[in-house]
């Protein structure tokens, strides 16, 4: 009796120690994150598309749950995924998104051909664009873990969404967020995961991608050193490169996206709420 109870407070002990798998926020907004029961967790995986591609699914305490990435250029309103079940039967669910006013952003780039691209810069920038496609839509069947770090200490410099004009001119909105740091400082694997990508991009610079798996990838861009190799598996807060101002930048900072289903995300609805939320947007 005595050795049972013992048994009991220890293994209620560790449940309660153990961090509980831990989801992004759920934000229904281009470039936010939806998270949407598909199934009861006692049926098999089953398997979600959105804009024709493939879902991250997660098993939750009673449930599987899609976590979707929903793109910066999203429509207002209602949107749709196809959920097949291991029985092959097929349903579809919607869930609706809501305008989120990004902020402008006006920034001078003093490289002329990082906003007006000459001929071979303009070709290099094309080849580049499908291969960066590609990566984004990475899908592998490992299970992502969502317990992100901020890969490196730094002032805030450019949140993720807004609306960007250099040299006057407008361009995509930014697909990050920037951290202003000194240079080599060091970055950081914001999760677990393998390399799937290092080398030097036209707008990104020296750039490493990490896969987390089930589509959720990590970018972080302008490095001065890249310190991991492709294939390399790579640990949340393992050393992968340094800070520095490669590719388009006005100074110094690492900027780290987040994709998920092929489509960049708010890389704060990651963070745990203390660093998520400390400067007003
Ligand atoms: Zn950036």
């Amino acid at each position: 009796m005595k050795y049972t109870l013992s048994f009991i407070t220890i293994f209620t002990y560790i449940l309660i120690t153990l961090p509980a798998y831990s989801f992004p926020r759920n934000d229904l907004k281009p470039g936010g994150i939806a998270i949407i029961t598909v199934a009861p967790s006692n049926l098999l995986k089953p398997s979600v598309t959105y804009q024709k591609k493939s879902v991250a699914v997660i098993k939750g305490n009673q449930n599987w749950l899609a976590v979707v990435g929903i793109p910066l250029n999203a429509k207002i309103g209602q949107q749709s995924m196809t959920i097949t079940l291991a029985s092959k039967k097929r349903t579809t669910k919607t869930f609706s998104i809501k305008d989120y006013p990004y902020r402008t952003q006006r920034l001078t780039i003093k490289n002329k051909n990082k906003v007006n691209p000459n001929k071979t810069s303009s070709k290099r920038i094309e080849r580049e664009f499908f291969f960066k496609k590609k990566l984004r839509n990475t899908f592998t069947s490992n299970t992502p873990h969502f317990n992100f770090i901020l890969p490196t200490v730094g002032r805030d410099s450019g949140r993720f969404g807004m609306r960007r004009i250099f040299n006057k001119q407008k361009r995509n909105p930014h697909s990050g967020m920037d951290i202003a740091a000194p240079l080599g400082r060091s970055v950081k694997a914001t999760e677990a995961g393998r390399v799937l990508f290092t080398g030097n991009l036209f707008f990104t610079g020296n750039v490493v991608y990490i896969d987390h798996g089930n589509g959720l990838l990590s970018l972080y861009a302008h490095l001065s050193k890249i310190i991991v190799k492709k294939g390399q598996k790579v640990n949340r807060g393992q050393i992968i490169g340094k800070v520095g101002k490669t590719g388009r930048v006005t100074g110094t900072h690492l900027h780290w996206s987040v994709y998920l289903n092929g489509n960049a995300v708010d890389p704060r609805l990651f963070l745990p709420i203390k660093n998520r939320d400390k400067k007003k947007q």
